[in-house]
């Protein structure tokens, strides 16, 4: 079949996550005509789920994400659709009975997440739209990439298949913000998936939100455990906003049985938002599947969802506030990991828990290492504990964004180079959404500067970053 061929672009971002979104406003701010192709009918990826956002700050509260993704969190907060929360006296996520246990195997301390920042996923995929909108970003939706081009082991463009067919797009520099390096691993590019023995990943989860709880009696009949925080800067927000652990533990014997590998007997998370309705499921777990493979995530979905209805229905049968519960709706299954890209350098468990920094630093992070178990069952403790140094935050390198043996190809996201342990940390939003502008900045630079972003200059894109608003020290 004769494939077509689409305007060549100066830098095309494949994926329209977290990641994706920022580099594709960051390459088109800096002058490149961007092209941005997004599998589902909106952009948002993981971040249309309904999590809070991560690592905006780290462990002692100091702000260490800012730049282009903190501007998309300012136009929400100013909407009104997201708001800073402040953890009261540290705080484990570690939910119901497991939180004390996990509490006392962190080395360091017990702060999960000292600050994070709820946003309305609707809200989110608007607002982001718009700033791309306003960037002059081209999107392509429900476009998904297929097969990449390439040359003496330069990228030079991508295949790309939607209702139209077969296309190809070639592109003088591309951005892989697939979450699971698909581009790169087309390319050829190396990657590593899950723990360094057997290859298994963190368990995948399937999202949810439930509508018709009555949190009060859940909460007299001690099932829903109020969490200690402060809503920071919003009147609105402070009025309903609320964050609970669900305690399951009476019925434990129960749902071991009839809910195996899921965790969901240490119980999970709700946020209620106001008028009957909660975010939540975080901590319930869909365990041994690869996400890069097509069949074992279409399997995943199918028990994740099965898992989700049952519950709902166990909850209705059996728990005190949830009789009248109702499920509202479920997401794509969330990809905790899958393929991370070798590059020229792997940001290590080291670097991470000794808060090191590097002189080519594009982004901060000070989220700890958060590894749910691979058995589903509930956390792994690695060896030397899970906080960063004095709460710290630690540095990644512009050299983990581009990928061994093939150029003028960055990745930015939850593909990024890094072991296992330090992928754990390094995944959350507000430091992929800082990857993404350092991959896009770094894209257009070497576009305008007729270079690959493997030859650019590291300096002058901490120059460049540093005077567009991102934290890079
Ligand atoms: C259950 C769960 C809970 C989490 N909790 C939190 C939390 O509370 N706070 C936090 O900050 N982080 C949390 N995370 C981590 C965080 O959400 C992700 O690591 C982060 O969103 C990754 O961003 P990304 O842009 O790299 O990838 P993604 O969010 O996965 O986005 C990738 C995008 O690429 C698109 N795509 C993929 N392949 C293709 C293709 N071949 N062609 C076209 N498009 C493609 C996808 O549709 C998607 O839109 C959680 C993750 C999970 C799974």
């Amino acid at each position: 079949m004769p494939i077509s061929k689409l305007r060549k672009r100066d830098v095309i971002i494949a994926g329209g996550g977290p990641a994706g979104i920022i580099a594709a406003i960051a390459a088109a701010r800096n002058g490149a005509d961007t092209l941005l192709i997004e599998q589902n009918g909106y952009v948002g990826g993981t971040a249309a789920m309904g999590l809070p956002m991560l690592s905006f700050h780290n462990n002692r509260g100091e702000q260490i994400v800012a730049g282009i993704p903190w501007e998309l969190i300012t136009r929400l907060k100013e909407m009104d659709e997201a708001v800073v929360v402040r953890m009261a006296g540290g705080s484990s996520s570690a939910g119901a009975g497991g939180g004390a246990q996990r509490n006392a195997l962190y080395k360091g301390g017990s702060v999960y997440a000292a600050m994070s920042v709820p946003v309305r996923p609707e809200a989110f995929k608007y607002a982001a739209w718009k700033m791309l909108e306003e960037a002059g970003v081209e999107v392509l939706l429900y476009t998904y990439v297929t097969r990449v081009v390439s040359t003496g082991g330069k990228v030079t463009g991508i295949v790309l298949e939607n209702k139209s067919g077969r296309q190809r797009v070639d592109g003088k520099c591309i951005v892989d913000c697939t979450g699971d390096g698909d581009v790169a691993a087309l390319s050829g590019a190396p990657f590593e998936k899950g723990r360094s023995a057997d290859g298994v990943t963190q368990p995948l989860t399937m999202l949810f939100v439930l509508g018709g709880i009555d949190l009060d009696r859940a909460e007299a009949e001690g099932v829903a455990v109020r969490r200690n925080m402060e809503v920071v800067d919003s009147p609105v927000w402070q009025s309903f906003y609320r964050k609970y652990d669900i305690r399951l533990d009476r019925w434990k014997d129960r749902l071991l049985k009839d809910f195996p590998r899921s965790g969901v007997d240490k119980g999970f998370i709700l946020r209620y938002w106001g008028d009957g309705v909660c975010y939540g499921g975080n901590m319930l777990h869909v365990p041994y599947y690869d996400a890069s493979k097509g069949e074992e995530l279409s399997r995943a979905v199918v028990e994740g969802r099965n898992l989700v209805w049952n519950l709902v229905r166990f909850m209705r049968e059996n728990v005190p506030g949830f009789d009248r519960v109702h499920l509202v709706n479920t997401y794509n299954i969330g990809v905790r990991e899958s393929r991370r890209i070798t590059g020229h350098y792997l940001l290590t468990y080291e670097d991470v828990i000794e808060a090191r920094r590097h002189e080519d630093d594009i982004a901060l992070n000070g989220y700890f290492v958060d590894i749910h178990d691979y058995d589903g069952s509930w956390f792994h403790l690695p060896d030397r504990g899970t906080q960063i140094k004095d709460y710290g935050s630690y540095g990644i390198p512009y050299r983990c964004l581009l990928p061994q043996s093939v150029d003028r190809l960055l990745v930015a996201g939850r593909c990024l180079s890094t072991s296992h342990e330090a992928h754990a940390s390094a995944r959350v939003m507000g430091t992929c959404m800082a990857m993404g502008q350092a991959a896009g900045t770094a894209a257009a630079l070497s576009v305008r500067g007729r270079t690959t972003p493997r030859a650019l200059d590291s300096k002058k894109l901490l120059e460049a970053l540093e005077a567009q608003g991102a934290m890079v020290r």
